[in-house]
């Protein structure tokens, strides 16, 4: 049955941009008839802030969007996730890695990608035989890394279309486990989507360059039967141009709350920017109008005058 999953991370409060990315997904899920699941991402342990993943689950009821499953907490699947990276320990297609941040930093030759972050320049690839002898020249535990084979990637996103990336260029080897034994996101959520059998992924578009990496990940797993459908959608930023962050102001679906504002209020701000011209509209009508054609294919932009017209100001 296709399926989908509301995937809220509670590494902090839900903003706007979440909300317009949750709500689409769980329209395009109802209009579709997709099952929907809900699955809180709490891997990042120390960025995880206490009491945020009830308040995003509140925030989430609050617009309307229920869920017919919910699955298991990632927190809880530290051995799910270690026994897949021994997988891919096994079959060579990653390797373990002592490097420490500052080192990858160093490595000023590395390209960088778009977003900044150092390429991996891959200096622990082919190097140790095993864990066993790259913890023992480390002094501590290895992170595990996946490495990206010298070829590009072609892909159809359903809603960007055609993207090609420079897996090696552009993406580079990535951590699959870190060296504290916790999964990185890009293993877990390969993992959590093709046992929960989700069809369907429908995400902001900074997460598009972890595409090919899931892709890899599946293919290598041998879960490529299980390949999901990718819609990326456009990413809701501030008047810099810049993701939506606390230099926006207070963007948090809570603020809002806190001041009284209604939630049709909010999800006429969201149908607006799906095309759909209102002032307020309930959940029931935004699912009614709702065509994901019509989603503007920009960057949206949240500005001050849209907070003045939420609060009533
Ligand atoms: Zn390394």
């Amino acid at each position: 049955m296709p399926t989908t999953r509301l995937a809220p991370s509670p590494t902090g409060a839900l903003h706007l941009g979440n909300a317009r990315t949750f709500v689409v997904n769980w329209i395009m899920a109802r209009q579709r008839g997709w099952r929907i699941l809900l699955r809180i991402e709490d891997l990042d342990g120390p960025r995880i802030k206490r009491g945020a993943d009830r308040q995003a689950v509140d925030d989430l009821r609050w617009l309307g969007l229920d869920w017919d499953d919910e699955s298991s907490r990632q927190s809880t699947r530290t051995d799910v996730y270690g026994a897949a990276a021994h997988t891919l320990l096994e079959s060579r297609r990653a390797y373990p890695c002592i490097c420490t941040r500052s080192e990858i930093a160093q490595a000023a030759s590395a390209p960088h990608a778009d977003d900044g972050a150092a390429v991996y320049p891959g200096t622990c690839w082919g190097k140790f035989a095993d864990m066993a002898e790259a913890r023992a020249a480390a002094g501590r535990e290895p992170a595990v890394r996946f490495h990206m084979p010298d070829e590009t990637f072609d892909f159809e996103d359903r809603f960007c279309g055609h993207r090609r990336f420079d897996l090696a260029r552009e993406l580079g080897d990535f951590v699959i486990l870190k060296g504290d034994g916790t999964a990185a996101y890009q293993l877990a959520v390969v993992i959590d989507d093709a046992e929960a059998g989700v069809t369907d992924i429908i995400r902001g578009d900074d997460l598009i360059d972890s595409t090919p990496r899931q892709v890899l990940l599946y293919r290598a797993l041998g879960l490529a039967d299980r390949l999901p459908a990718y819609w990326h959608l456009p990413l809701v930023v501030g008047t810099d141009g810049k993701r939506l962050a606390k230099r926006h102001g207070d963007t948090r679906i809570s603020y809002y709350r806190e001041r009284g504002v209604r939630a049709e209020r909010m999800l006429g701000l969201l149908a607006r920017w799906c095309g759909i011209a209102v002032d307020e509209i309930d959940l029931q009508q935004f699912t009614e109008q709702f065509d994901v054609l019509n989603v503007l294919k920009d960057r949206i932009v949240f500005t001050p005058e849209d907070d003045r017209w939420l609060t009533g100001k």
